[in-house]
């Protein structure tokens, strides 16, 4: 049982404040990502759960006990940094095994365990190499497998795909996310990369300026992004945020953007003259050449084809947005065109704070 407990952590360099309060469970065997841009403090926070920096503030628990004042040894971590960290004199094997034998484990059971654990990471038959002798990725398995054979209790992983090339990265995202479903152990994992978090993630916990600003399963980071920086950072082409104001319309609350009017929650009416942002992203957005009276009217301005489908890149009124359109929507630049959002994949947000309002 190796559940994580972050109380109120802090964590400052002179002046900076790198890690703001952060209060954060991690439950048993969960694969939590701390994912936010670079700067935002989610390798400080890691640091401080394996001890590396000491918090000025808070309490870290893990498995029921509170390790803040504890040193890193008597805790059961292991860590798999970027730079791959493997021991260029010892073999595969030794590399792997370093830390059986720092436990003084009997010789047959260092052999086997070394054994599972390169299988699991499709290395076994590089046990003899050395480090000089492997590939990247090849070194970076060592790295993991050095990491998961002593079975530790949480497994705490700093950007260990990002020396890789794009191709072996998206290998290894997909063998990673596999082999932490086997090995089932409490795993918090940092990253910049909001793919790599989005794909490997239980939860994903979104980092701005020291601070958690949400805390999620993917899809709902994903899909109901809590403020407009989360909606802009997560999604490839990013939410996009349209201007509209709140009009109350008979009893119905209404939203008013670039001249047409679109239904919005009933929760908005109070907020009458009030300007809001609508969140949507570029694949709820529906584009036609057909006048559609409902339809907000845009103008394309640039068409990418990008293999599975079509990115537009469309101006309503002064504001550009992103959609995806089918491989066989046969537009021309500057043709004008109707668009219309999917009404339950709008997020309402307040266009003063940035933060989600419904
Ligand atoms: P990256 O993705 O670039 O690695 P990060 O989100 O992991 O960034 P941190 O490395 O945790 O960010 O740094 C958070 C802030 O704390 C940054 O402003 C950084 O400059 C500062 N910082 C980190 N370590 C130290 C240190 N040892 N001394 C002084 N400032 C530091």
């Amino acid at each position: 049982m190796a559940e994580i407990r972050l109380e109120g952590i802090r964590k400052t360099f002179g002046k900076v404040t790198a890690v703001r309060d952060v209060t954060l469970t991690v439950r048993d065997r969960e694969f939590v990502v701390l994912l936010g841009p670079s700067g935002c403090g989610k390798t400080t926070l890691l640091r401080c759960v394996a001890e590396l920096e000491r918090p000025d503030r808070g309490r870290i628990c893990i498995g029921g006990e509170d390790v803040t004042d504890l040193p890193p040894r008597r805790r059961r971590i292991a860590m798999v940094f970027q730079s791959y960290a493997v021991f260029p004199h010892l073999t595969v094997f030794e590399n792997i095994a370093f830390g059986l034998r720092m436990q003084k484990r009997p010789h047959q059971e260092i052999k086997k365990r070394v054994q599972v654990a390169a299988e699991l990471l499709q290395i076994a038959e590089l046990l003899e190499r050395y480090p000089s002798q492997l590939s990247g990725g090849q070194r970076q398995r060592v790295a993991v497998a050095r990491a998961i054979v002593v079975e530790p209790e949480v497994l705490l992983m700093d950007e260990p795909l990002s020396n890789l090339d794009a191709l072996l990265r998206l290998q290894m995202r997909a063998e990673l996310k596999r082999l932490l479903h086997e090995i089932q152990t409490t795993t918090v994992y940092v990253t910049h990369d909001q793919v790599e978090a989005l794909s490997l993630g239980d939860y994903v916990a979104i980092l701005k300026e020291g601070e958690i600003i949400q805390h999620d399963t993917p899809m709902r980071i994903y899909d109901e992004p809590a403020t407009v920086f989360v909606g802009g950072f997560i999604g490839n082409p990013p939410m996009n945020f349209l201007k509209g104001s709140i009009e109350v319309n008979g009893d119905q609350a209404v939203v008013s953007v670039g001249g047409h009017h679109l239904a919005a929650p009933p929760s908005l009416k109070k907020r009458s003259g009030e300007t809001v942002l609508l969140g949507i992203r570029a694949e709820n957005i529906h584009a036609t050449t057909e006048p559609a009276r409902e339809g907000l009217s845009a103008r394309v301005l640039v068409i990418e084809p990008l293999g599975s489908h079509l990115l537009l890149t469309v101006q309503v009124g002064s504001e550009g947005l992103k959609v995806i359109a089918r491989n066989d929507f046969v537009v021309e630049p500057q043709q004008g065109i109707w668009l219309r959002l999917e009404p339950g994949k709008v997020r309402w947000m307040n266009a003063q704070t940035g933060e989600a309002l419904v």
